[in-house]
């Protein structure tokens, strides 16, 4: 039996992840449970599950989810410090990391200061502070298992490898709903378009990160740190049908591929099983019942937000934090209506050029770069920082 804190349990990751659960009670068992503001989903996680731990955004959330519970209901925390005492709950074995964005951070990391496996959802956590985060997990001598189907592929296509054979780690991106856009129609893009993913079913966030390809770029950051491989070794190739989530090249030429339908309950499954695998009621890949399979080079011109990742990396130390923060800012302000699609990759970039990178020594270091990103980013689009 292996006991789960589920951080962000009422995402689409959550939510499958608890699906899992579901199938397989004698193998898993949930002591800890963090949402943000969804409290009825909550409260019937809260039902069916039993947590011993439960976190919100704040206080306010907090009061109303404890009066819609018996009162012999889980203890009920809230804001960071109640993130963090559901990540470090005391009986969990392993954290889902499944929180959207760089809130993510301080949770995963306490989790990894405190010995628990993770399985890592929460990309930004590896983009925002890859290089402290992988000191720590190698320090606590912690598991760190990839959620992201490309580097579960990855993972899967290294085992029995050795990394010094690797040549090229191919990243496989569905190209989004607008991969076949011409520029023009790209600065017409509507938020329902935008939301509009033709593979995946995900949250909003990742969804437009999809479609401005910044979710790939995101990757290639988060494969760097996750594998130890440099940047000019991280090759994405555009795969429309997302049936092949990702392939490892070695120097004989030989290239091994993990391939599936797409759901991430599959990936999901195997960060917490590893090494065996259980049912996970994903339906088993037909390749004869599909047309084709098809790979094509990004166009960094049309999708610049994937080429911002790479130059981030090239920068070095802070810069991709920066880039993130100023992600994050201007996807919001594209769901509210505020800037056009195509403003997304401009705000990054003109908030990356005003950054000198340098080095990041701790955490709270991580957090001011990202609030500095956030404000300039802000300042840029002319929004009033919170
Ligand atoms: P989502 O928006 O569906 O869910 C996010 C969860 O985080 C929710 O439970 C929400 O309440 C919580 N949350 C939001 N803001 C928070 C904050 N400030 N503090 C604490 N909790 C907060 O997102 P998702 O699609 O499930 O993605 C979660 C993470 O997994 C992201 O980092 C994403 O990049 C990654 N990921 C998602 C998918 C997918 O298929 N959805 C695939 C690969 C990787
Ligand atoms: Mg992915």
């Amino acid at each position: 039996m292996k006991k789960l804190a589920i951080l962000g349990s009422t995402g689409s990751i959550g939510v499958s992840t608890l699906d899992i659960v579901a199938a397989h009670p004698d193998k898993f068992q949930v002591v800890a449970l963090t949402g943000g503001g969804n409290l009825e989903l909550l409260k019937k996680q809260i039902e069916a599950f039993s947590p011993q731990v439960v976190a919100v955004l704040n206080g306010e959330l907090a009061q109303k989810l404890r009066r819609m519970l018996p009162a012999n209901g889980p203890e009920i925390l809230h804001g960071v410090e109640g993130m963090i005492a559901a990540a470090t709950a005391a009986d969990a074995e392993m954290v889902v990391a499944a929180i959207v964005g760089a809130a993510g951070l301080v949770p995963t990391a306490a989790a990894i200061k405190a010995g628990k496996d993770i399985a890592l959802a929460n990309k930004e956590t590896l983009v925002t502070a890859g290089r402290l985060v992988m000191d720590m997990v190698n320090e606590r001598g912690v598991k760190l298992y990839p959620v992201d189907s490309e580097h579960s592929a990855v993972f899967q296509s290294l085992h029995g490898h050795r990394m010094a054979d690797v040549s090229r780690v191919i990243l496989t991106a569905s190209g989004g709903p607008f991969f076949t856009w011409s520029a023009e129609r790209l600065a017409q893009v509507t938020v329902s378009d935008a939301l509009n993913h033709p593979n995946w079913s995900m949250g909003q966030k990742i969804t437009i990160d999809s479609a401005t390809m910044m979710n790939k770029g995101l990757e290639v950051i988060e494969a760097r740190w996750l594998f130890d491989v440099p940047a000019e070794k991280i090759a994405v190739n555009i795969h429309p049908q997302s049936i092949v989530h990702s392939m490892v090249e070695y120097v004989d030429g030989c290239v091994m591929a993990q391939l599936g339908v797409p759901d991430m309950k599959a990936p999901i499954a195997y960060a917490l099983t590893y090494p065996g695998r259980v049912p996970t009621g994903v339906k088993p890949l037909d390749l004869t019942a599909l047309s084709g399979l098809t790979f094509f080079n990004p166009d960094f011109s049309r999708f610049p937000a994937l080429k911002l990742a790479y130059r981030a990396l090239e920068d070095g130390e802070s810069m991709p934090t920066v880039m993130n923060a100023a992600n994050e800012v201007a996807v919001g302000a594209f769901l509210s209506g505020g800037i056009r699609f195509t403003a997304i990759a401009e705000a990054i970039e003109k908030t990356m050029d005003l950054h000198q990178p340098h080095l990041l020594n701790s955490i709270e270091e991580v957090l001011f770069v990202d609030r500095w990103g956030r404000e300039k980013c802000r300042e840029l689009l002319g929004i009033a920082n919170p």
